[in-house]
């Protein structure tokens, strides 16, 4: 039996993704990294070199598959609070720059392949752009040449530990192609660029353009790969200018490698010892039909669990799930649980706000994991699972068949059915509250209330984030319905004071490497607040990565599918 559990393991800290992980702008000298000096260059072979890693880097990404996630909320004007959310939207898909740029959805409402991009954009943004043009916010594209546009030196800059030569780049005069207009960041060691900032022009005949900031990652020597691109805009002209749309979006990739490309790379170093590897001598050999059922149902659990990792949606074990399982022990063991096989914990890497079991597996979105403001408010998401698992709340057993998990990644969210029942909700709600209220969080129940009651709060406007791709959904008409019986016991929601935090803003916590989806918190800072706009809960905020070179190498390998 358990005895012990371990509290403050998840920060009680206010964590601002953008403070957090705030670029140093630190003046020219001094290179922390040791890398060459990109004076003995001319600007020209500068420009050269960063326009051949660009081509290289196009090439390179029809290659590659990640997924890509686009989240955008509209913004309306608020006195106080600046702006707040209006509406949202999302996507999740599969890039393919093979034939131009496509992604296969995995969205319910759009199955296979898309027919082209401007479909997709229109869907995202509401806004018609042209079609070359999100494609330009991840990749500079094959106009990117020295005949089309002017550079200008600027200066020399550190984003993060990576020294970058600065350049502000317009189309030469007179050019009538829609090009890139703004600002390149370009690393001086192997001359990529890093970063590029600004929009397109010229804009007419109704194209419009969005402001974007995108931004690369180091994956190994000389290979940076798009990661996060972020736009805003606040007074774009909306059909004509019959009104002002304001919104901010984030597009992230990740998943570059993983699946099958992955798997092949293991089966290379894979080598088979002969005599001294004995199978595993039990020390009594019998199994009861009752084990024999929990195996089953585990092997059911693996399964699922395996093929969405291998689709890339859910991260590799490690110590996130570490952290996530500490809770569940601490709610296991002052409620005299003994679960067995013992419960697990894992994370879904997208942004809606969702959990779900898997047999005995816990899964917590990236989102729902970002925006919770301490530990006990995890213990309460955490809680309302683990009494699913103890209620008895199984997962289909069909998925012990291995051909039920063969299928494409793109489907994975349309084959595997984790959903439960409203029965099953409302009986894993009021287990969850009670094990609450035995649990270490009791005295801490009012913030983790508090924390529903500003989902409520936005849970009319924001109904693509409250949108779950696999569990059940945590509010039903604008109304928190999970774990509602604690609502009461929160106090008043105050939006205007710096010093009551109901929910982060998206991005505050899970940190994901974009190659091989490996997560770890980001470590907090307690950023004292300077007005209640810098709250934001469940929003999005603009992004600063702190960008370091990695020493090892990662192996692009082309994936098949
Ligand atoms: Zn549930």
């Amino acid at each position: 039996m358990k005895s012990k559990y371990c509290l403050f393991i998840f920060s009680l800290c206010v964590a601002f993704a953008s403070s957090s992980r705030l670029c140093a702008q630190t003046p020219a000298d001094g290179a922390a990294d040791g890398s060459s000096d990109a004076t003995s260059l001319s600007v020209d072979r500068v420009i050269d070199k960063a326009i051949e890693q660009e081509r290289s880097l196009g090439r390179k990404m029809a290659g590659l598959r990640p997924l890509i996630e686009t989240y955008t909320q509209n913004m309306g004007v608020h006195a106080d609070l600046g702006a707040v959310p209006k509406s949202d939207k999302y996507f999740l898909g599969k890039l393919d720059l093979t034939r131009g740029v496509r992604q296969k959805s995995l969205m319910p409402d759009s199955k296979g392949w898309m027919g082209g991009l401007r479909q997709r954009i229109r869907q995202v943004y509401s806004v018609d752009y042209v079609p070359e043009g999100f494609a330009a916010t991840i990749l500079l594209g094959p106009n990117f040449e020295k005949s089309r546009y002017d550079f200008t030196y600027v200066r020399r800059e550190f984003l993060g530990e990576v020294r970058c030569l600065v350049f502000d780049v317009q189309p030469k005069k007179g050019s009538r192609a829609v090009s890139f207009l703004g600002r390149i960041w370009v690393e001086d060691r192997d001359f990529n660029i890093v970063r590029f900032n600004g929009t397109h022009a010229p804009s007419s005949g109704g194209s419009l353009y969005f402001h974007f900031d995108s931004w690369r990652e180091n994956m190994g020597p000389g290979l940076w790969l798009p990661a996060y691109v972020y736009t805003e805009e606040s007074d774009l002209p909306y059909f004509m200018g019959t009104r002002k749309l304001r919104f901010k979006g984030q597009t992230r990739l990740w998943a570059y490698n993983t699946g099958k490309a992955n798997k092949q790379n293991e089966l290379t170093s894979l080598t088979v010892e002969a005599d001294n590897v004995q199978d595993k001598a039990a020390e009594d050999d019998t199994i009861t039909p009752v084990e024999a059922f929990r195996a089953w149902e585990r092997q059911a659990e693996d399964n699922v669990l395996q093929r969405l990792e291998e689709a890339g949606l859910l991260a590799p074990d490690g110590p996130v799930n570490k952290v996530l399982e500490t809770v569940i022990n601490n709610l296991e063991i002052t409620n005299n649980l003994d679960i067995q096989p013992p419960i697990r914990a894992r994370v879904l890497l997208t942004t809606p706000i969702e959990s779900f079991t898997v047999g005995h597996t816990v899964v917590l979105s990236r989102g729902l994991i970002d925006v919770l403001p301490d530990e006990a408010s995890l213990g309460l998401a955490l809680a309302h699972e683990v009494a699913h698992i103890a209620l008895g709340h199984t997962l289909d057993t069909k998925y012990a068949f291995n051909d039920r998990t063969l299928f494409e990644d793109e489907e994975s969210f349309f084959r595997l059915s984790l959903h439960r029942t409203e029965a099953e909700e409302a009986a894993a709600n009021k287990a969850g509250v009670e094990y609450l209220k035995n649990s270490p969080y009791k005295d801490k129940l009012s913030n983790a209330a508090l924390f529903l009651r500003a989902l409520e709060a936005r849970a009319p406007e924001l109904t693509a984030l409250l949108r779950p791709h696999l569990g059940n959904q945590m509010t039903s008409s604008g109304k928190v319905t999970r774990m509602a019986d604690l609502i009461p016991q929160a106090p008043k929601l105050e939006m205007q004071r710096t010093d009551q935090i109901a929910a982060l803003p998206l991005g505050s916590r899970v940190q994901v490497d974009l190659w091989n989806n490996t997560i770890k918190l980001m470590k907090t800072k307690n950023v004292p607040l300077l007005s209640a706009r810098e709250k934001m809960p469940f929003e999005l905020s603009p992004v600063f990565l702190y960008l370091t070179r990695q020493q090892q190498s990662s192996q692009v390998t082309a994936q098949t599918r």
